[in-house]
């Protein structure tokens, strides 16, 4: 087998492993940017209600149109633009880079970033180039401009705000790049609900630039639901590659029953983003820690040189789960990312923490 899996599988992906999940079993779970609030007791009950109407014997609508029209809805969309469902956003990247991989087309983004991009460009097989961060985690706008200027990507993804990082690029900067770049601009607005900046409201100037978002971060993770916004002409080309019923009948109900109670996920949002600045003062205040503001639902920061991977692992006997970047190097050496949890969670981490560091 060994040998046939050689002659036949891509190196690309034999190179590769497969993306790995930590089991977080009984872990205070701050390493995912997951929405650590559950829901009353009322609106459960009259989820499953709505849940109970679904017929799971039949094939979901193949266009989910319940959930587009209460997205259009609530994003007060003009007809100028259409809406494109993915299953998670991951699965709108992978559609992207599908419907532009010409044979010499490069895919680009900023690193350190969110992984994905250069992951899915390898799996579909086009090359990628990033464009390296300065120190502060900002844009290079100059080295920027003179990346794409020499690699003419047919595709950027730019994370607004950024993960890891947490912080939001200057708009004059995106400007910038859009109008350098002869290949699409993907502005990935995942976090979109914990930052005070949005590009959606210049999405329509542009006609090389699409934005996308989840439903992820702001508390519905488990229901796999990512979204493009963009040019009708756009939506149009991607929704070819996209495949017939990508968006199950269960998440279709729960999206719709979600958007009719946004307001209940806007003041969560907002309990996140107030403890994200509590945070934030916290971990200033701790000795040896660098610390980098966020427009997200996580935080990174710098450990003392070398002791990122023992604070890591002293917080994990302590139960309390974050993410370890420090081996991705360069500029994420020392580095570790904490989810902004409940108050509860966030003062387990911050005991755990001290410990670690004393
Ligand atoms: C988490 C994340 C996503 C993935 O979102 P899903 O909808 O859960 O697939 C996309 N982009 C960025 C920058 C993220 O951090």
């Amino acid at each position: 087998m060994g040998s046939s899996i050689e002659r036949l599988v891509r190196s690309k992906i034999r190179a590769m492993n497969a993306y790995h999940v930590p089991d977080s079993t009984g872990m205070i779970k701050l390493d995912a940017m997951e929405n650590p609030y559950p829901w009353s007791e009322s609106m459960v009950a009259a989820w499953q209600q709505e849940l109970a109407t679904v017929a799971i014997n039949r094939y979901p609508d193949p266009q989910a149109q319940a959930v587009k029209a209460a997205l259009k809805h609530s994003l007060n969309l003009s007809d100028e633009f259409d809406l494109l469902l993915g299953n998670g956003s991951d699965e709108i990247i992978q559609m992207i880079v599908m419907a532009l991989a010409k044979k010499d087309a490069l895919v680009m983004a900023p690193e350190p970033g969110f992984v994905m991009y250069r992951m899915i460009a390898e799996f579909v097989g086009v090359d990628y180039q990033a464009i390296p961060l300065a120190n502060d985690f900002s844009l290079d706008i100059g080295q920027t401009l003179r990346a794409i200027g020499k690699y003419d990507p047919a595709l950027i993804f730019l994370a607004f705000p950024n993960n890891p990082s947490g912080n939001l690029w200057r708009k004059k900067h995106l400007r910038k790049i859009i109008e350098a770049c002869r290949g699409l601009v993907v502005i990935d607005e995942a976090y979109a609900p914990f930052s005070e900046k949005t590009f959606i409201d210049e999405l329509g100037e542009y006609d090389n630039v699409v934005l996308m978002r989840t439903v992820s971060k702001m508390g519905l993770a488990g229901l796999r639901l990512g979204y493009l916004l963009g040019k009708k002409a756009w939506i149009d080309e991607f929704d070819k590659i996209r495949l017939p019923y990508n968006i199950n009948s269960l998440t279709q109900v729960s999206a719709v029953f979600a958007l009719k109670h946004a307001d209940e996920f806007d003041r969560q949002a907002k309990r996140i983003c107030d403890e994200r600045e509590i945070m934030f003062e916290r971990l200033s205040s701790m000795k040896g820690l660098d610390v980098f503001p966020s427009q997200a639902n996580f935080i990174l920061f710098r450990a003392p040189k070398g002791k990122a991977d023992a604070i890591f692992e002293s917080l994990k006997s302590r139960n309390v789960l974050i993410k370890n970047l420090s081996q991705n190097g360069g500029l994420l050496s020392d580095c570790l990312r904490v989810t902004v949890g409940t108050p509860e969670e966030n003062e387990a981490f911050f005991n755990a923490l001290q410990h670690a560091l004393s």
